[in-house]
């Protein structure tokens, strides 16, 4: 039973905000970027620092209740939040420190990706991350880390130097190459199972005008533009980073009138090299492939490729979406694919081909806990509208889709982009080889499993 006076004496701990139900906060306080989820937890503790964080975990502890963990409340299913359980609100833990000469960045557990990149651009130096600036850098980095430099710096663990993390017995603890290296390991793709990050240090690499933008293709010209994409990543020098879209053109600026609503594939690219480099690389492609009916792609800052969709994707709209590693993309795949954009519910809704290889393939798979650096593209569905009534609609394209494609997939995920009812079968795989000593080290680190609400890695027996 929670009492009271627990919550008074946990309050008395903290600088930060405790918002109750009871709280005029609450309703706002409980959203997540997910319209979808409407969970109701009994307690938020919004944190301002490490204190607060030892403190908070305690009392989750000691009053039994589920703890969620949340960073920038990304995830799509959820997990930064739980009914009836206590959030451990990081959002406001937002401090950037850049070392320019050292090529790091220390950041707090609730940057978000546009906060760091704001920070490290004024150096022209980027650390890898996602492909929205609105993601958290937590819930990211913490599961992988995949975007537009991942080919030429891999993952966001793989650039990891260094977390503070407060443990489920409330002890804090900094993992690093030097301190708490089997920590440290588990930390790089374990996701939020060994406990609360207060704090990351990464190394930041050059990228400053990146030459990057879409390239919205007819449908039409499809299963061309498809076959020469799965053939690019194995030529393509690491700073040209290509990802694989099948969209319908929003209705909404800046899109052309002429083409909003068509179905279409788009290629979204990224070249970080001289612009020279770049330009050549690009028309490369450009003279392989039919004439796109947008082609955006141009030199911008970083900053500018990183936040272009955002806008398109504000907090609240509904989710869902299931996704598997690739290695290969036969014809009968680019079919299934194919046949399932035609029913796409939602100009929203999107299929993914993020590439997987570069620098991600040079590490060696036990080097981090991530699980899968054999595949070649991490694919996700995502079922997406703004509309809560069409979210049936969505759920079931999204699984119909992903039916009809797993049987040319690998059997494993990026854990985050699995949903949170794939069972522990799915989260054994995406961890492949190195899920056994997870599991070993999660009886170390939280024996009694207080940080379930994740892709749990249970401890071992
Ligand atoms: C629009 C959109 C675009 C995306 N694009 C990409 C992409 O390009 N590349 C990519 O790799 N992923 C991408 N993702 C997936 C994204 O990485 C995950 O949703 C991730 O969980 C988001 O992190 P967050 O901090 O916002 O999550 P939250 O919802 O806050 O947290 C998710 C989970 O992370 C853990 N966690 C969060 N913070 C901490 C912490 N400080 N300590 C310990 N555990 C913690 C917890 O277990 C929590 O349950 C995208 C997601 C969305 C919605």
């Amino acid at each position: 039973m929670l009492t009271e006076a627990a919550i008074a004496s946990l309050k008395s701990n903290m600088r930060g905000e405790l918002i109750e139900p009871s709280d005029a906060r609450y309703n706002e306080a409980r959203k997540v970027y997910n319209g979808m989820i409407d969970r109701r937890p009994r307690i938020i503790a919004r944190c301002m620092d490490v204190a607060d964080v030892i403190a908070a975990v305690n009392f989750g502890r000691d009053n039994q209740l589920r703890i969620a963990i949340r960073g920038g409340g990304h995830s799509g299913p959820g997990l930064s939040t739980v009914d009836d359980g206590l959030v451990i609100d990081l959002s406001t833990m937002k401090g950037v420190r850049v070392d320019p000469a050292k090529r790091t960045v220390r950041v707090g557990a609730g940057c978000t990706i546009g906060d760091v990149d704001h920070a490290t651009h004024a150096f022209g130096q980027a650390v890898p991350f996602g492909i929205f600036s609105t993601t958290g850098v937590a819930g990211l980095t913490l599961s992988g880390g995949h975007g537009y430099l991942s080919r030429q710096y891999g993952l966001a663990v793989d650039n990891l130097m260094e977390a503070d993390v407060v443990l489920a017995d409330g002890s804090f603890v900094v993992a690093s190459a030097t301190e708490n290296l089997d920590l440290f390991w588990a930390l790089r793709g374990g996701g939020g199972n060994f406990g609360v990050v207060t704090s990351f240090q990464f190394r930041t690499h050059p990228a400053k005008i990146i030459y990057g933008g879409p390239l919205f293709f007819e449908l039409a010209d499809a299963i061309p533009v498809m076959r020469w994409y799965r053939g690019f990543l194995s030529d393509a020098p690491d700073e040209f980073y290509i990802f694989l879209g099948l969209h319908i053109v929003l209705p909404a600026d800046p899109f052309p009138q002429e083409h909003r609503g068509k179905k279409c594939c788009v290629l979204v690219v990224a070249h970080n090299g001289s612009t020279t480099d770049a330009e050549r690389a690009v028309n490369t492609m450009r003279a392989a492939l039919p004439k796109p009916i947008i082609d955006w792609a141009q030199p911008m800052p970083y900053t500018a490729l990183q936040s272009m969709f955002d806008e398109f994707y504000p907090k609240g709209m509904q989710w869902y979406w299931k996704g598997d590693f690739v290695r290969t993309l036969p014809d009968a795949a680019i079919e299934a694919h194919l046949a399932h954009l035609g029913e796409m519910p939602s100009p929203f809704c999107v299929m993914h081909l993020y590439p997987i290889d570069g620098a991600v393939h040079r590490q060696n798979e036990d080097a981090t806990a991530w699980g899968c650096r054999d595949a070649t593209w991490s694919m996700v569905i995502a079922g997406v509208d703004p509309n809560p009534s069409n979210f049936p609609t969505l759920k079931k394209w999204t699984r119909d889709y992903w039916q009809a494609v797993h049987p040319f997939n690998l059997n494993s995920a990026y854990p985050n982009f699995m949903w949170d009812d794939e069972g522990e079968e799915r989260v054994k795989a995406a961890y492949g080889n190195n899920y056994q000593r997870l599991a070993t080290l999660k009886k170390k680190y939280d024996p009694g499993n207080l940080f379930r609400v994740n892709q749990n890695i249970r401890p071992a027996a």
